[in-house]
Formats: structure tokens, sequence, C-alpha cells
């Protein structure tokens, strides 16, 4: 198999069809359509290596290692393919390709890809239409925005847009479906979290909403990127906070909007008084952490400055303790915040 991994590599590298026709063989169609992918995603590195099989001789394990401008390292993919032939005449089947497993995979492997770029952003799209076109440009506005709120430096931003939903869900590698039903997601794109580059995997249903919604959605997750999350030492309400808090600062009605299932619960009085635990963003009532953790952090920023909570942020990152972090950024420590972010929210509950 090594042969042929390396042999796959080099003509891509070397943009040589020729050789590509040497190393895979399978449908017309699908070979065109995997060169023409590889072709046009502006790769700045591939490379390709076989990795033992485990139980099928007739199955290549292929890790892709693959980079386009704006990812901070290669991202890594396992691929499983079959072997058509024997010694020297022993070809990858791209014909009968077998898809095993949920993966992840990449978008390249399951559908035609274009790409679309824009100031320090790269759209890689199996949708059709002017979708990518569009969630580039306004992937780029967030962008510029984002780091002007954080003062963080970027690199370039590189999102992922499947066709549909389940493509979403294989992208992810996520075989019970449930990921297409969220607008987006950061995510490592490989098996080590924190060398793998952080991609932003887009769901084109969420894409094709307004413009505000998709202008706040993707500078929520730019925001994640920048600040390279998930770090250790911050806690989800302070990760999906910030971002919120980043999101909505053009548009902070949108943001009470989005809270509204929190507030609900608030009049009715059957809320925490307190920053909701990482479990809180995994499960059903995740709105009403993220309004919670919305507030808790736009009550700071209206009792500081972005630098303080910037600075904040960033010492969280790199291991304050809570108590202290909040006690630098407005002099309360966490249960005088919690007293002072109820305060405030009750008197706005009450406006209303
Ligand atoms: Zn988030």
């Amino acid at each position: 198999m090594a042969h042929l991994a390396a042999a796959w590599a080099e003509a891509v590298t070397a943009g040589d069809r020729d050789r590509f026709d040497r190393v895979w063989t399978g449908s017309p169609e699908r070979l065109m359509l995997l060169w023409d992918n590889l072709a046009g995603l502006g790769l700045s590195s591939f490379a390709v290596a076989g990795e033992p099989t485990l139980d099928d001789p007739r199955t290549a394990q292929l890790r892709v290692q693959w980079q386009v401008p704006g990812d901070r390292a290669p991202a890594s993919h396992l691929l499983g393919v079959p072997v058509s032939g024997r010694g020297s005449d022993a070809r990858l089947d791209v014909g009968t390709r077998a898809e095993v497993g949920a993966g992840p995979y990449p978008l390249w492997w399951l559908e035609p890809v274009r790409t679309s770029t824009a100031d320090g952003v790269r759209v890689i799209s199996g949708a059709p239409g002017p979708l990518a076109d569009t969630v580039a440009a306004t992937a780029a506005t967030s962008l510029a925005e984002a780091v002007r709120l954080t003062g963080r430096h970027s690199r370039g931003v590189v999102l992922e847009l499947p066709s549909t939903p389940q493509l979403m869900d294989r992208v992810l590698g996520d075989d019970r479906g449930s990921t297409g039903q969220i607008g987006a997601l950061t995510w490592p794109a490989g098996p080590r979290v924190t060398e793998a580059p952080l991609r932003i995997v887009l769901n084109p249903l969420a894409m094709a909403a307004d413009d505000e919604a998709r202008r706040a959605l993707l500078t929520h997750e730019i925001t994640h990127v920048l600040t390279a999350a998930p770090e250790r030492g911050v806690p989800l309400w302070v990760a999906e906070g910030y971002a919120e808090l980043v999101a909505h600062d053009h548009d902070p009605d949108a943001g009470w909007r989005s809270a509204e299932p929190f507030l609900a619960l608030l009049r009715e009085g059957r809320s925490e008084p307190a920053p909701p635990g990482d479990d809180a963003f995994l499960g059903s009532e995740l709105e009403v952490a993220y309004g919670q953790a919305w507030t808790l952090c736009r009550w700071l920023l209206e009792q500081s400055s972005w630098e303080r909570v910037n600075h904040w942020y960033a010492a969280l990152g790199e291991g304050a303790a809570m108590d202290d972090a909040l006690q630098e950024l407005c002099g309360r420590d966490l249960t005088g915040v919690q007293a002072g972010w109820q305060q405030w929210l009750s008197e706005r509950i009450e406006e209303r």
C-alpha cells in the first residue's frame, strides 16, 4: 500500500494526471471528480501514508494529510480504500469505494467541491449556486469584526460548507445524525485536537437563513477559531458567552432575543443564579445555557471594557483562577459577580 499512497500524493502535488491514473482505477466520473476536487482546493500540502489494515487485506487504510492556506496545520483523515489487482497491477479503487464507518471524511471525498475566497477566509463548498460566495463575503465581514473586538491575530479562517446536513454529519464523523441539526461547529480536523487545524463546518440550511443570523453565527464560530477554543482552563460558559458577546456586539437586541428561553425561566423564578456548567451546553436545555452565558458576559462587559474582558479571557486560558481573574476584571469574585448579574437581570425583566 505504501507505494500507492506515495504515488497518489506525488501525482497530486505535481499536478500529474497521468500518474494519478496509474494509481487509481474505477468509474471515469468518480476519478474525474476526485482529481478535479483535489486540483481545485489550492492545496499548500498533500501527503498520504498507508497504515496497517486490521482485518481486510483488500482495503488500504490511508492517512491523508492536507492543508490549505489559512490552516495552522494539515487536516488529517483516515480513509479505507478498496484495492484492485495485485503486485505491480494493484490500484486504489474509487469505483467501489467503501465508506467504512461514519468518518470523519474530507468534503472532497464526498461530493464535488469548489473554493470561494474573500479577505482572510476560504470556503470549501459542496453547496451549489451562489451560497458559497455569500458565505465567504459574510465571513470576511465577521472576521474583521471579530479581530477588531478580540484583539486577536488571524492567520486565516477555513470553512467547509457541505451541500446537505447529512453530509455535515459525515464531515464531522457523527453516525447518530445529530450534528446536522446545529447551525455550525468549530472543530479540530484531525485526531490530535491541540495540533489539528480548527475548521468551521457549516450547516447549509443555517447559512441560507437571513443575513443577520448568518453574520452572528459566523462571527461566533470565527471567535472560537481566533481564541483557538476549546482551551484548557476556560469553562464552556466563558468560551460560549464570549463568542456570543462578540457575535452580538453590533446588535445586542439580537442577543436579548436569543436569550429569551433563559429570560422566560427567570421570570418564572426557575433559573439558577450561577453560570451554567459544561454539561448544560450538551443537553436539551442548551439555549438556556447560551442565554445565561451571554448575559453574564454582557454584564461583565458593561462593567468594564473590551480590553479588560479580552484580558480576562486570555488570563483564564493561561490558567488563572476564576475568582482572581474576575477580581482583576471588575473588582468582584464569582459570588459578587453572580449577585450583580442577577440584580441587573431582574431590573431588565421588570422593564419589559
Ligand atoms: Zn460556540
